[in-house]
């Protein structure tokens, strides 16, 4: 008999593998911008950076001992399970701009349970949106960390220029001394 199963067949089993990672869950500016609708913003801002390799900024959730910031080990739950992460909610798939690929093979959902049409949609427009995204906010955070280096110089010349000047004869030789 012919298998009409689709391809992707999947099943999270709640398993928590996924959150356990060497490096942070990729964040994007369309997930900062729905945090900030929702509220959840309050919840992940503390365990959000912005790591700057040369050519490429990019932002994460942090890492605890192994495990996302947002894994509540007893439980094994995310905290933000509602809300989580575009590329929580597109895991294990992926999408590379040209077609659909698997994420991590070894997802112990893949092939489990049942795949209804709308479930397997919802995955590929997280899939696809995520690699958008992804696209989207590499392009845009340079600029933004420009502006802010931009505004924080400003501010910093600005809380100088009013210091006295014993103030910053003080300064100055704190600065020396870190060097
Ligand atoms: S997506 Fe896969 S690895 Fe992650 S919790 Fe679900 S079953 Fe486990
Ligand atoms: S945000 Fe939630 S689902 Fe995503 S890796 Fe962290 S704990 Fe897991």
């Amino acid at each position: 008999m012919q298998d009409t199963r689709p391809k992707f067949v999947f099943t999270c089993q709640r398993c928590g593998r996924c959150c356990e990672r060497e490096k942070g869950v990729a964040v994007y500016l369309s997930d900062i911008e729905r945090w900030s609708r929702d509220g959840t913003i309050y919840q992940v801002f503390p365990s959000i950076s912005i790591s700057s390799d040369p050519g490429s900024i990019s932002m994460s959730l942090d890492i605890d001992e192994g495990r996302c910031k947002m894994y509540e080990a007893q439980s094994k739950e995310c905290r933000i399970y509602e809300n989580r992460p575009i590329a929580c909610r597109a895991f294990p798939l992926r999408h590379d701009g040209s077609g659909f690929l698997l994420g991590d093979k070894e997802c112990p959902g893949l092939g489990k349970g049942e795949m209804s049409k709308e479930a397997l949609q919802e995955m590929r427009s997280a899939a696809s949106q995520e690699h958008e995204d992804e696209a989207k906010t590499a392009a845009v955070l340079p600029a933004l960390q420009a502006l802010l280096l931009k505004e924080m110089t400003k501010q910093s010349e600005e809380a100088y220029s009013k210091l006295s000047d014993e103030e910053k004869s003080k300064l100055e030789e704190i600065l020396k001394k870190d060097k």
